[in-house]
């Protein structure tokens, strides 16, 4: 059947399968230039399509690429090249087909430098109303998906979903997506604003402790704040991870290549400083390619959904995935600061939509929230009630909360594993294949479903 291979490496690095577990093949001849179209009724995609052009900006109804997906014994013959939607969705690639660049004020380098130059000076009502002026509409835009979106786990399902159809005898192991078998993880990180924050840290390891969750905290190496060693002592004392949080955190370190290459000799000289592995930017401001070149293990600046945020966009996954050598870690969840400023909300009922979302995917759950954010009343009730939350998903639905250097370390073991065959058994090869499980995907009732060996 298959004409043209393409990889099917995407499907082997999502659910760590044998290789050959599936074939892929295109169909035709891709279009020129890369636009929108539907997989299915429901999933938005982005990239060239060899069906029928794709749209260059989103004007729906868009056009069904499922009809002409083919499938036979060996695999699937696609009329799009798999690897590179699901590449374009995580690099964000579709924002300016969008049009969010030339909507969003804060991503003006003029207007940004303008607003941060004029920031310490502004009234907080003012900063937040300006804000909230800048993401007005919001809700009105089609894509990423809110509150939280999952289109690549969703596509790559779709794809195997259609292949399990065909071939309801074919069996088909992974290895399960976490350690002993948990149904999902979820991480809690702090990022460190100001000196008023620095101070409140440790009432933040209190609580955090109190819910027996620990965390990682995001520190501002220069200008904001003087980090002492006996804070940074203290965190990893307390069984706590630290993490770099941009240089500066003006908002510029992706404005110019030359001044980035500058600050990354500083960055690299504070993650030694810190004992830090991983990275956050400011205000969740990114250029992937240049995220890669920073050195950590891995990166938490990419928004599933940032409708939310200055900078627009959105990876649309719920799970880790590498770039190069980088594990970036998405931010699945809406940050205390948007929740409490910008939709002015004070209650756990978006968070647990998201939550209740990315369980049901088995991704990954990222919450960010701010020490010097909880320092109210109001704001440590919230908090305290996430974290009561959070302990009840551990305790009833079997969710792993990490810190993310573990999370990072299973991720790259599992990327290592290997599923074998042995006396008509699947086994998993590797290191840490002690805590690995063997799960088998099936289509049972009309729909994909996993089954995790015990
Ligand atoms: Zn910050």
């Amino acid at each position: 059947m298959i004409s043209r291979k393409q990889s099917a490496q995407v499907i082997i690095d999502h659910f760590r399968c044998p290789a050959h577990q599936l074939q892929l093949g295109l169909k035709g001849e891709l279009s020129g230039e890369p636009g929108f179209f539907h997989f299915g009724s429901g999933l938005i995609c982005y990239g060239k399509c060899s069906a029928f052009t794709p749209l260059s900006t989103y004007r729906p109804p868009l056009l069904d690429a499922q009809p002409q997906v083919e499938i036979d014994s060996a695999g699937a013959l696609l009329p799009f090249d798999l690897s590179e939607v699901v590449e374009s969705l995580r690099r964000e690639e579709y924002t300016a087909a969008l049009g969010y660049g030339a909507r969003n004020w804060a991503q003006r380098p003029i207007m940004r430098f303008g607003y941060y130059l004029a920031r310490p000076l502004l009234p907080v009502t003012v900063r937040k109303h300006l804000q909230r002026l800048a993401l007005r509409g919001w809700r009105q835009h089609p894509f990423p998906g809110w509150p939280v979106d999952k289109t690549v786990e969703q596509l790559l399902e779709g794809v195997l979903g259609m292949y399990l159809r065909e071939n309801r005898d074919v069996e088909w192991p992974f290895i399960w997506f976490w350690p002993e078998g948990k149904q999902a993880c979820a991480l809690m990180t702090h990022d460190v604003e100001t000196e008023a924050g620095r101070d409140f840290c440790e009432s933040v390891m209190n609580v955090d402790d109190s819910y027996g969750i620990k965390a990682s905290f995001q520190v501002v190496p220069e200008q904001r704040y003087k980090v002492p060693e006996s804070y940074l002592h203290q965190i990893h004392q307390r069984g706590f991870e630290v993490n770099v949080q941009d240089l500066n955190h003006d908002g510029r370190l992706f404005d110019e290549f030359e001044e980035f290459q500058r600050r990354r000799e500083a960055i690299h000289r504070y993650a030694e400083i810190f004992q830090a592995r991983g990275f956050r930017s400011a205000v969740l401001y990114r250029k992937v390619d240049w995220l890669s070149t920073l050195g950590f293990e891995y990166d938490m600046s990419i928004p599933n959904a940032a409708h939310l945020d200055p900078q627009a966009g959105g990876c649309c996954t719920t799970f880790p995935y590498f770039v190069g050598e980088l594990l970036e870690i998405p931010v699945t969840m809406t940050q205390d600061y948007s929740l409490f400023h910008i939709l002015r909300d004070y209650s756990l009922s978006l968070w647990r939509e998201q939550s209740r979302r990315v369980l049901e995917s088995h991704g990954v759950m990222t919450y960010i929230i701010h020490p010097d954010y909880v320092r109210g009343k109001v704001e440590m009730r919230v908090f305290q009630d996430l974290l009561g939350y959070l302990r009840e998903l551990r305790e009833h639905e079997d969710v792993w909360i990490p810190l993310p250097r573990e999370l990072s370390k299973w991720w790259r073991q599992r990327r290592q594993m290997q599923l074998v065959k042995k006396d008509n058994c699947w086994e998993i090869i590797g290191e840490g294949r002690e805590r690995a499980r063997v799960a088998y995907a099936k289509w049972q009732n009309e729909k994909l479903v996993y089954d995790l060996q015990s």
